[in-house]
């Protein structure tokens, strides 16, 4: 029985000598992203033409087309992507079709919301979550 005793104790004094493995998340941020790792869609306006070519290979249409009036001088039928990312399955095929590099996934990874808008336009699409929580 002291045995037993002992034993508990000892595995006990050992974890006690461990840093904490808890993250306070979401106030604290998990180093969880790999080089590879895929987030959400990520949008640069400024480079887009507007052929939409990322839409068309879109297998599940999440990637769509919309009017968006932003000027950016190659772009003048004005039409940008817009991705909802409720239905978006991350296979990055927009980001391998884009002749301009404008779309890609970024290593944003989080999509924690109250809101139950996924659908984001140009806009929206081309903010990192961090700068949409500043954003009005
Ligand atoms: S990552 Fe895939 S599913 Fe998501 S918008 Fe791009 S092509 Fe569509
Ligand atoms: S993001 Fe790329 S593929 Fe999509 S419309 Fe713009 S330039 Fe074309």
């Amino acid at each position: 029985m002291v045995k037993g005793i002992l034993k508990g104790m000892f595995v006990v004094l050992k974890h006690s000598r461990r840093k904490p493995v808890t993250v306070q998340y979401p106030e604290e941020a998990i180093p969880w992203h790999t080089k590879r790792f895929r987030g959400r869609v990520i949008l640069n306006l400024d480079t887009c033409i507007g052929c939409s070519l990322c839409s068309q290979i879109c297998p599940n249409e999440s990637d769509h087309m919309v009017y968006y009036d932003y000027e950016n001088g190659k772009n003048r039928k004005k039409i940008y992507p817009a991705v909802n990312i409720g239905t978006c399955t991350y296979c990055g095929l927009c980001q391998a079709v884009c002749p301009t590099g404008s779309i890609r996934l970024s290593n944003d990874g989080t999509l924690a919301s109250f809101g139950k808008d996924f659908d984001y336009l140009p806009d929206r699409l081309s903010r990192t979550e961090e700068e949409l929580k500043h954003h009005d």
